[in-house]
Protein backbone atom coordinates (compact mmCIF):
# COMPACT_ATOMS: atom_id res chain seq x y z
CA UNK A 1 0.00 0.00 0.00
CA UNK A 2 1.38 3.16 -0.75
CA UNK A 3 2.19 5.90 1.80
CA UNK A 4 -0.46 8.60 0.71
CA UNK A 5 -2.97 5.88 0.92
CA UNK A 6 -1.68 4.47 4.22
CA UNK A 7 -1.63 7.78 5.40
CA UNK A 8 -5.60 8.81 5.01
CA UNK A 9 -6.71 5.55 6.14
CA UNK A 10 -4.77 6.34 9.22
CA UNK A 11 -5.87 9.52 9.83
CA UNK A 12 -2.75 11.22 10.03
CA UNK A 13 -3.94 14.39 8.42
CA UNK A 14 -6.86 14.56 10.86
CA UNK A 15 -6.07 12.63 13.95
CA UNK A 16 -4.66 13.41 17.44
CA UNK A 17 -1.39 12.32 16.16
CA UNK A 18 -1.15 13.91 12.63
CA UNK A 19 2.05 15.15 11.62
CA UNK A 20 1.27 17.52 8.21
CA UNK A 21 0.26 20.56 9.74
CA UNK A 22 1.38 22.83 7.02
CA UNK A 23 -1.34 25.93 7.00
CA UNK A 24 -3.49 26.43 4.34
CA UNK A 25 -3.05 23.21 2.27
CA UNK A 26 -5.99 22.52 -0.04
CA UNK A 27 -6.67 19.28 1.16
CA UNK A 28 -4.96 16.08 2.58
CA UNK A 29 -6.08 13.84 -0.03
CA UNK A 30 -4.59 16.31 -2.58
CA UNK A 31 -1.07 17.10 -0.41
CA UNK A 32 -0.39 13.19 -0.35
CA UNK A 33 -1.60 12.88 -4.11
CA UNK A 34 0.83 16.01 -5.59
CA UNK A 35 3.57 16.68 -2.81
CA UNK A 36 6.88 15.76 -4.42
CA UNK A 37 8.75 16.03 -1.23
CA UNK A 38 10.67 18.55 -2.83
CA UNK A 39 11.75 20.11 0.65
CA UNK A 40 11.08 23.67 -0.38
CA UNK A 41 8.82 24.58 2.81
CA UNK A 42 11.25 22.70 4.52
CA UNK A 43 14.27 25.49 3.26
CA UNK A 44 11.50 28.55 2.93
CA UNK A 45 10.40 28.43 6.83
CA UNK A 46 12.26 31.40 8.53
CA UNK A 47 11.49 29.53 11.84
CA UNK A 48 12.54 26.26 10.81
CA UNK A 49 10.09 24.35 12.10
CA UNK A 50 9.11 22.44 8.62
CA UNK A 51 10.82 19.19 8.80
CA UNK A 52 10.71 15.99 6.48
CA UNK A 53 8.18 13.54 8.91
CA UNK A 54 6.59 10.09 8.07
CA UNK A 55 7.60 9.08 4.77
CA UNK A 56 9.79 11.76 3.45
CA UNK A 57 6.23 14.43 3.90
CA UNK A 58 7.23 17.86 5.39
CA UNK A 59 5.49 18.34 8.73
CA UNK A 60 5.68 21.17 11.42
CA UNK A 61 7.32 20.19 14.32
CA UNK A 62 6.73 22.49 17.24
CA UNK A 63 9.69 21.38 19.19
CA UNK A 64 11.61 23.52 17.49
CA UNK A 65 9.49 26.46 17.90
CA UNK A 66 6.34 28.12 16.62
CA UNK A 67 4.52 29.54 13.32
CA UNK A 68 4.32 32.98 12.74
CA UNK A 69 1.96 32.30 10.03
CA UNK A 70 4.15 33.81 7.49
CA UNK A 71 3.13 32.50 4.28
CA UNK A 72 6.86 31.41 3.01
CA UNK A 73 5.93 27.85 3.13
CA UNK A 74 2.90 27.55 0.69
CA UNK A 75 4.85 30.68 -1.36
CA UNK A 76 7.67 28.25 -1.75
CA UNK A 77 5.66 25.22 -3.22
CA UNK A 78 6.00 24.20 -6.77
CA UNK A 79 2.92 22.60 -6.58
CA UNK A 80 -0.46 23.73 -6.59
CA UNK A 81 -0.80 21.81 -2.91
CA UNK A 82 -1.93 25.41 -0.94
CA UNK A 83 -4.74 28.05 -0.91
CA UNK A 84 -3.57 31.04 -3.27
CA UNK A 85 -5.81 33.66 -1.70
CA UNK A 86 -4.87 33.74 1.87
CA UNK A 87 -7.49 36.25 3.54
CA UNK A 88 -8.67 34.18 6.04
CA UNK A 89 -7.39 32.90 8.89
CA UNK A 90 -4.77 30.88 10.32
CA UNK A 91 -5.70 27.33 10.35
CA UNK A 92 -8.48 25.43 13.09
CA UNK A 93 -5.51 24.00 15.35
CA UNK A 94 -5.86 24.78 18.76
CA UNK A 95 -3.20 23.33 21.29
CA UNK A 96 -4.51 21.09 24.25
CA UNK A 97 -3.64 20.52 27.35
CA UNK A 98 -3.12 16.50 28.50
CA UNK A 99 -2.68 14.61 31.51
CA UNK A 100 0.95 15.19 31.46
CA UNK A 101 0.63 19.11 32.86
CA UNK A 102 2.47 19.00 36.51
CA UNK A 103 -0.51 21.20 37.83
CA UNK A 104 -2.81 18.47 37.48
CA UNK A 105 0.08 16.28 39.98
CA UNK A 106 -0.10 19.06 42.18
CA UNK A 107 2.61 20.76 41.13
CA UNK A 108 2.59 24.21 40.28
CA UNK A 109 3.66 25.73 36.83
CA UNK A 110 3.00 28.45 34.52
CA UNK A 111 5.60 27.95 31.76
CA UNK A 112 2.94 27.94 29.08
CA UNK A 113 0.90 30.92 29.98
CA UNK A 114 4.53 33.21 29.71
CA UNK A 115 4.97 31.83 26.15
CA UNK A 116 1.55 32.71 24.86
CA UNK A 117 1.41 35.88 22.76
CA UNK A 118 -2.23 35.75 22.33
CA UNK A 119 -3.30 35.44 25.98
CA UNK A 120 -4.82 32.32 24.80
CA UNK A 121 -4.19 30.58 28.30
CA UNK A 122 -5.35 31.34 31.46
CA UNK A 123 -5.46 29.56 34.78
CA UNK A 124 -8.55 28.16 36.39
CA UNK A 125 -8.36 29.27 40.63
CA UNK A 126 -10.11 25.91 41.80
CA UNK A 127 -10.51 26.01 45.94
CA UNK A 128 -7.43 23.90 47.18
CA UNK A 129 -6.01 22.98 44.23
CA UNK A 130 -3.59 23.83 42.22
CA UNK A 131 -4.29 26.30 39.36
CA UNK A 132 -4.85 24.71 35.98
CA UNK A 133 -4.52 25.64 32.38
CA UNK A 134 -7.33 26.44 30.37
CA UNK A 135 -7.08 27.10 26.91
CA UNK A 136 -9.50 29.71 24.94
CA UNK A 137 -10.44 28.41 21.81
CA UNK A 138 -11.54 31.83 20.84
CA UNK A 139 -7.85 33.33 20.95
CA UNK A 140 -5.88 30.51 20.20
CA UNK A 141 -3.71 30.24 16.38
CA UNK A 142 -2.68 27.06 17.05
CA UNK A 143 0.72 28.62 16.76
CA UNK A 144 2.24 25.91 19.09
CA UNK A 145 4.42 28.70 20.45
CA UNK A 146 3.56 26.58 24.05
CA UNK A 147 4.81 23.55 23.28
CA UNK A 148 8.12 23.66 23.54
CA UNK A 149 8.49 25.75 26.73
CA UNK A 150 6.45 22.77 28.99
CA UNK A 151 8.91 21.13 31.09
CA UNK A 152 6.53 17.95 30.90
CA UNK A 153 5.54 17.81 27.11
CA UNK A 154 2.04 18.21 27.93
CA UNK A 155 0.84 20.32 25.04
CA UNK A 156 -0.24 18.89 22.03
CA UNK A 157 -1.66 20.56 18.71
CA UNK A 158 -4.71 19.14 17.73
CA UNK A 159 -7.79 19.78 15.26
CA UNK A 160 -10.06 22.34 16.57
CA UNK A 161 -13.43 20.12 15.97
CA UNK A 162 -15.69 22.54 17.04
CA UNK A 163 -14.89 26.00 15.08
CA UNK A 164 -14.55 26.98 11.53
CA UNK A 165 -11.83 28.93 10.17
CA UNK A 166 -14.06 31.59 9.35
CA UNK A 167 -14.96 31.99 12.59
CA UNK A 168 -11.68 32.76 14.46
CA UNK A 169 -11.36 35.93 16.45
CA UNK A 170 -8.33 37.26 15.34
CA UNK A 171 -5.50 38.07 12.53
CA UNK A 172 -6.26 37.56 9.12
CA UNK A 173 -3.09 36.86 7.73
CA UNK A 174 -2.53 37.77 3.48
CA UNK A 175 0.02 37.33 1.39
S1 LIG B 1 3.80 29.81 7.75
FE1 LIG B 1 5.95 30.52 8.01
S2 LIG B 1 6.54 29.92 10.10
FE2 LIG B 1 4.67 28.76 9.58
S3 LIG B 1 5.42 26.79 8.75
FE3 LIG B 1 5.11 28.16 6.99
S4 LIG B 1 7.09 29.13 6.64
FE4 LIG B 1 7.16 28.23 8.72
S1 LIG C 1 3.67 24.49 30.95
FE1 LIG C 1 2.94 22.37 30.80
S2 LIG C 1 3.09 21.56 32.87
FE2 LIG C 1 3.22 23.82 33.03
S3 LIG C 1 1.10 24.47 33.39
FE3 LIG C 1 1.45 24.59 31.20
S4 LIG C 1 0.74 22.60 30.42
FE4 LIG C 1 1.00 22.38 32.61
S1 LIG D 1 -0.89 27.41 20.46
FE1 LIG D 1 -0.15 29.55 20.47
S2 LIG D 1 -2.02 30.78 20.79
FE2 LIG D 1 -2.54 28.66 21.35
S3 LIG D 1 -2.22 28.56 23.57
FE3 LIG D 1 -0.29 27.86 22.59
S4 LIG D 1 0.97 29.74 22.43
FE4 LIG D 1 -1.14 30.41 22.83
Amino acid sequence: MDMQRRNLIRGKFFSHSEDVRLPWLKSAALFYKNCTQCAECIRACPERIVKKADGGYPAIDFKFGECTFCGECAQACPQELFETHINRKSWAFIAKVEQACLTLHQVSCRSCQDSCAYGAIKFELVLGMIPRPEINDQLCTGCGACVAPCPSFAIEIVTNKNMKLSERSINVYQY
